[in-house]
C-alpha cells in the first residue's frame, strides 16, 4: 500500500470530477491537458467523419449550460450543480414546455429515488434531462423554460496517448476510457490510475514499450485501432482498466485467448497477494477488451476492474462521487497494477549452469546461515529455480507449479544469475498478435 499516492489520486479524481466530459469536446480536451501535467501525453485529434472500421468518428459535442427553469426563475433541474443532470449529446433546445410534454425528456430511476441517472444519446439526435425521482415528483404541473446551450458540430475526437520505451521491440497496451461526465469510479478511478503508473514507469528501465490510452469507450479504441494496425502486431500484453476506486476485491476478466501471457500473470499476482479477488472469462462486453479482442485483432488483453460494472448501486448514477472512491483502493490498485508490470518484465526463460545434480548453495552464500520460515522460503524458490529452468519454463511457468509467489522467484532467480548459477535465455516469452494458440509449458 501506498497512501501518499492514494490521497493524490484521490485529489485527483476531485480534480477531474466537475468537467463535462463525454465522447468528444472540450471535456475531453481539458481531463487530458490535466492528465498531461502528470505524464508526457500526446493528445491526438481525429476529424468528425473519418471512418473507424464499421464506425464513424460522430460530430463533437460541447455544451456550456442547461437548466429547467419554473416561472420564479428557479433553476429547478441545474446542468451546472450537477453535469449528470443533461443527457449527454442532447441536441440544442430553448422553450417553454407544459410538464406533461417535458416527461418524455426527462429520465429518472424509481428505484434510486434520491439518484440521478447518467445517460446518453450519442448516435441518435435527442435532448434531454436526467433528474431524482424525487425532483420530479416536487415538479409542478406548469409551464417550464427549458434550456440546453449545446452544440453538435463538425470537430474531433480526442484521445491521448503516452508511450514510454523499453529496450525491447514489443508493446505492453494500457488503456482507460474517459468519455463519462461526472462520474467517479466508472472512468475517473482508471484515468487516475494509469496517469500515477505512467508515473513511476517513467522513472524505470523498461524491457517493454508501455503504451498508455486515454480514449472515450468504444469509438476510441475503435479509431485508435484503425490508426494505429502497425503497431498491433508489437502488442504482447494488454489491460483496460476501469472501475478501480471502489472497496470492492480486484476482479479479473481474462482475454478472450484466457491462456495468454497477460492472464497468467495477472491470475498469479492475484494469488500472490494477500487479499481476495475474483477472476472472470472473457465475454464479448464490458470496456475496450471487446473491440482489443475482436476477432479481427484477438489481441491478449484483459480488464482489471474492482467490482465489476454494472454489479453495484451507485454504477451510472450520482452516487458514483468521489465519495464511493477511496485513496486506499486506488493505492491498491496500482500497487497490483505494477506488481503486474513486475511480473511481465521478469518473466523470463533460464538456463540452469549447473544441471547435474544440485548446485552447493553454501559454497557460494546463496544457503542461509540462519535458520527461519523466511530463509527456508528463499532456499525453496531457489530450489523451484534451478530445477524448472532447463530453457522452457518462464518464471511464471515456475510459480504457477510451484505455488512459490512470483516476486520471490525473481529474487531467487537474481541472486542465483549474480552466483553464475542461471542464465537467461535469449528466447523471450510470451504472445505475439498474430500467434496461434501454443499448449502450456509444463
Ligand atoms: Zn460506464
Amino acid at each position: 500500500m501506498s497512501p501518499t499516492a492514494g490521497d493524490a489520486m484521490h485529489a485527483f479524481v476531485e480534480e477531474l470530477y466537475p468537467i463535462c466530459r463525454s465522447i468528444t469536446g472540450g471535456g475531453v480536451r481539458e481531463t487530458l491537458a490535466r492528465v498531461g501535467a502528470h505524464l508526457p501525453l500526446t493528445v491526438h485529434e481525429v476529424p468528425s467523419g473519418t471512418p473507424a472500421y464499421d464506425w464513424t468518428v460522430p460530430r463533437e459535442w460541447n455544451i456550456r449550460d442547461a437548466a429547467i427553469i419554473d416561472r420564479a426563475g428557479g433553476r429547478v433541474v441545474d446542468f451546472t450543480a450537477l453535469n449528470l443532470h443533461v443527457v449527454s449529446y442532447s441536441t440544442p433546445v430553448h422553450g417553454r414546455m407544459r410538464l406533461d410534454d417535458l416527461r418524455q425528456h426527462l429520465h429518472t430511476l424509481p428505484g434510486q429515488p434520491d439518484l440521478v441517472p447518467y445517460r446518453t444519446s450519442y448516435y441518435a439526435e435527442r435532448w434531454g434531462f436526467c433528474l431524482s425521482q424525487r425532483q420530479l415528483d416536487a415538479l409542478a404541473d406548469d409551464e417550464y423554460e427549458v434550456l440546453i446551450d449545446s452544440s453538435l458540430e463538425d470537430g474531433s475526437l480526442t484521445y491521448g496517448e503516452c508511450v514510454l520505451p523499453g529496450t525491447g521491440d514489443r508493446e505492453f497496451l494500457l488503456s482507460c476510457h474517459i468519455c463519462h461526465p461526472s462520474l467517479a469510479n466508472d472512468n475517473l478511478s482508471g484515468i487516475a490510475v494509469l496517469t500515477w503508473l505512467g508515473r513511476r514507469l517513467a522513472d524505470r528501465e523498461l524491457r517493454h514499450t508501455y503504451r498508455l490510452l486515454f480514449i472515450p469507450g468504444t469509438i476510441g479504441s475503435l479509431t485508435w485501432l484503425s490508426r494505429n494496425e502497425d503497431v498491433v502486431p508489437r502488442i504482447g500484453w494488454g489491460l483496460t482498466v476501469a472501475g478501480v476506486g471502489d472497496a470492492g476485491d480486484l476482479t479479473y476478466k481474462r482475454s478472450r485467448r484466457s491462456d495468454a501471457e497477460i492472464d497468467r500473470a495477472v491470475q498469479l499476482v492475484l494469488r500472490d497477494r494477500a487479499t481476495g479477488f475474483s477472476v472472470e472469462d472473457f465475454s464479448p462486453y464490458g470496456y475496450d477488451e471487446r473491440q482489443f479482442c475482436s476477432p479481427g485483432f484477438d489481441l491478449p488483453v484483459g480488464c482489471l476492474m474492482r467490482s465489476p460494472h454494472n454489479s453495484y448501486p451507485q454504477y451510472h448514477t450520482s452516487a458514483d462521487s468521489p465519495a464511493f472512491v477511496s485513496a486506499a483502493a486506488l493505492a491498491d490498485t496500482l500497487d497490483a497494477l505494477e506488481a503486474i508490470v513486475d511480473a511481465v518484465e521478469g518473466n523470463h526463460r533460464y538456463v540452469n549452469l549447473s544441471p547435474k545434480g544440485e548446485p552447493q548453495l553454501g559454497r557460494r552464500g546463496l544457503y542461509p546461515s540462519m535458520g527461519g520460515p523466511t530463509a527456508q522460503a528463499e532456499q525453496l524458490a531457489m530450489l523451484w529455480m534451478l530445477n524448472l529452468s532447463d530453457g522452457g519454463h518462464s518464471v511464471l511457468d515456475i510459480a504457477d507449479r510451484s505455488g512459490v509467489p512470483c516476486d520471490r522467484l525473481r529474487t531467487a532467480a537474481t541472486r542465483l544469475e549474480a552466483a553464475g548459477l542461471l542464465r537467461a535465455s535469449a528466447a523471450g516469452v510470451g504472445d505475439r498478435a498474430g500467434d496461434a494458440r501454443r499448449p502450456r509449458s509444463r
